[in-house]
């Protein structure tokens, strides 16, 4: 099993359909049903997350609803998930994390982060909407250090891939490091 988490409007939704073909969009609307969304690839399951963290027009409750649901599924499934795809906007995710740690919080990003991580799951943080990321190199290397890890981009380059959905930039270079984490996987549990 594949899962796919990240906050909503981060191209996640694109990102699927260009590594798959196929397609999960779900109603934006608020008030919508947000399950998991599945669909089979390369005969794997492959889940799609409702989006996390701020939606205009659903109340926090709610977000904190869906944020619990996604922690759930993963605790439940997380001898199954061979791999986790953590999508963000690598345009202001960094201004997102900057703006949760002065309120002393703890980003949602990093803690799904680092979640994953607690209960060794292979993970992959597609930086995506690259297309609108000035320095890719900084903004990598800022991100490592948001996240906890300590190092640059050149101890994390299967980890952190940065992506274009919208333009399929760097696609085939993020199968690839699926496909090696998917076969890394699969040897483990064997
Ligand atoms: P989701 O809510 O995470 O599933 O996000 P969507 O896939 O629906 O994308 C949200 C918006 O971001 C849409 O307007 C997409 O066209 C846009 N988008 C997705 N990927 C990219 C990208 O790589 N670059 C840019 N500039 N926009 C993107």
């Amino acid at each position: 099993m594949i899962i796919f988490v990240g906050r909503s409007n981060v191209g996640k939704s694109t990102l699927i359909y260009k590594l798959t073909g196929k397609k999960v969009r779900r109603g934006k609307k608020p008030g919508v049903t947000r399950k998991p969304v599945e669909i089979v690839w390369r005969n794997k399951r492959v889940i799609d997350m409702p989006g996390f963290g701020f939606m205009s027009g659903l109340p926090k409750h709610v977000q904190e609803k869906i944020k619990t649901e996604i922690v759930h599924f993963i605790e439940e499934h997380a001898d199954e998930i061979e791999l986790a795809i953590l999508v963000i906007d690598g345009k202001s995710a960094l201004e997102i994390i900057e703006r949760w740690e002065k309120r002393g919080e703890i980003p949602i990003d990093v803690e799904f982060f680092q979640f994953l991580q607690e209960l060794k799951i292979p993970t992959i943080v597609a930086v995506n909407k690259l297309d609108k990321i000035k320095n890719v190199n900084l903004t990598i290397n800022k991100l490592i250090e948001k996240f906890g890890l300590s190092g640059t981009w050149e101890d994390y380059k299967e980890l952190f891939v940065p992506v274009s959905a919208k333009f399929g930039t760097n696609i085939e270079e993020l199968k690839k490091i699926i496909d090696k984490k998917l076969r890394k996987s699969q040897g483990l549990r064997e």
